[in-house]
């Protein structure tokens, strides 16, 4: 059963021993270093944990799990996540706004387990809950009608129908779009609603928030109903640009985050 991939994400609660977390990398064929990067840390740093998380946009955009077999980006990545499993590092990829289309098909191929967004995971004593990020830059309104109907089953089910090529010509538009639009939104308002992230962790029971989504890597720390909480942003990926930048998160004893 192929399900469509809003309905294919049904893990909320995972263990982790020892994660390396990453999100945001963007891989597409215009980036050939930043997927060369990825590749080597696939085969170096990540090969020292126990799990590889990707907390969502892997990729650029995502036209499906079937458009992928004659994407050669795709093939990469997929050829590499599958050798990363292979050497016994457990898989965990949640869908960004850009991939959102990831699915069973995806997960089965590389061996990967989907993570619903958000996802509480339990390290060591300690729960934090995972998330892309997207869901909690309620202030940009516009972003949110449109993050709601990509989530559509029937959207996506319906969309999935189309030809390879339909879809990708669609996510174009609505890739041009969004960069246009982004030029004339205000920055604060793409980022995190910090009430949003209070709200989400008091329902979660949690006092730590992992994500990426905003490009803005940093470990925040705060004050939630009397207490301290933390937020910790992780790095987009671009080695391609002048300003070449990108890294990790992992929690060995401390967490720490690592950029290039
Ligand atoms: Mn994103």
């Amino acid at each position: 059963m192929n399900l469509v991939p809003a309905l294919a994400v049904t893990t909320q609660r995972i263990a982790l021993t020892d994660p390396l977390f990453i999100s945001d990398l963007h891989l597409s064929e215009a980036q050939p270093r930043t997927l060369a990067r990825f590749e080597e840390l696939l085969a170096g740093e990540a090969c020292a944990h126990a799990e590889l998380v990707i907390l969502g946009d892997l990729f650029e955009y995502w036209a499906g799990d079937d458009a992928a077999d004659n994407d050669p980006v795709a093939q990469r990545v997929i050829v590499a996540l599958r050798a990363l499993r292979a050497a016994g590092v457990v898989l965990f990829v949640m869908q960004g706004n850009r991939d959102l289309l990831l699915g069973a098909d995806f997960a089965a191929a590389t061996g990967a387990t989907l993570l619903a967004d958000p996802t509480q995971a339990t390290i060591g004593s300690e729960t934090v809950l995972l998330a892309h990020g997207d869901t909690y830059c309620t202030r940009d309104l516009a972003y949110q009608r449109f993050r709601a109907q990509a989530r559509d089953p029937r959207f996506q089910s319906a969309f999935l129908t189309q030809p390879v090529e339909q879809r990708r010509a669609f996510i174009g538009q609505v890739r041009a779009r969004s960069e246009a639009v982004k030029r004339e939104t205000a920055a604060d308002i793409m980022d995190v609603t910090p009430e949003a992230v209070r709200q989400a962790l008091r329902a979660a029971g949690v006092r730590k928030l992992i994500h990426g989504h905003t490009h803005h890597p940093a470990a925040h720390v705060f004050e939630l109903d009397g207490a301290p909480a933390e937020r910790w942003v992780l790095p987009d990926w671009d080695l391609d640009s002048e300003a070449p930048r990108g890294g990790y998160l992992t929690c060995r004893g401390a967490w720490q985050l690592t950029l290039w």
